[in-house]
């Protein structure tokens, strides 16, 4: 396959983690994907399977994280839910103004909302327990990324908070 973007070159299949930016959030790896990248100007063109399965495990650990959800990660959510910020509002009962507020991160959510957001999100989904930690994440002030593996099996996405390598 040509490079998409330059043209100038046939792209090279490798498999790797993937940092999955195009996600919307900074700190989500791919791992093991295969990954097609041009030799001339570094393009890169992953090969992510189930992209629904991927989203849906992306926000089940979204849902279960113990710290107070990032503006980005609430843009994530309220997408993974197919709502524009007019349904989110509707939902929450609150006003449009307020949703662009927390998802610009002038003002955060209240932990009333947002716990009601993430049961909103998780409805459907099972979800072990709120609270449940991970070590990496006891870890205070460490910087952990969400790695999302498929299995060997090929059927089915996991995720895990550990360390960035
Ligand atoms: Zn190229």
């Amino acid at each position: 396959m040509r490079c998409p973007v330059c043209e100038r070159a046939e792209l090279v299949e490798k498999v790797q983690n993937y940092h999955y930016r195009e996600c919307g959030l900074g700190n989500v790896v791919l791992t093991g994907i295969t990954v097609r990248s041009c030799p001339e100007c570094g393009a890169l063109v992953p090969k992510i399977p189930r992209m629904e399965a991927l989203h849906d495990c992306i926000a089940h650990a979204l849902v279960k994280k113990e710290e107070r959800l990032t503006p980005e990660e609430i843009v994530f959510l309220r997408k993974s839910l197919g709502w524009s910020g007019a349904d989110f509002a509707d939902n929450l009962h609150c006003d449009k103004s307020q949703v662009s507020k927390w998802e610009n991160g002038r003002v955060p959510m209240s932990k009333q909302n947002e716990l009601l957001f993430r049961e909103i999100v998780a409805r459907g989904k099972k979800i072990d327990d709120y609270k449940r930690t991970d070590a990496a994440r006891k870890e205070a002030g460490k910087v952990v990324s969400l790695f999302v593996s498929m299995d060997d099996s090929k059927r089915q996405w996991t995720d895990e908070w550990r360390e960035a390598a």
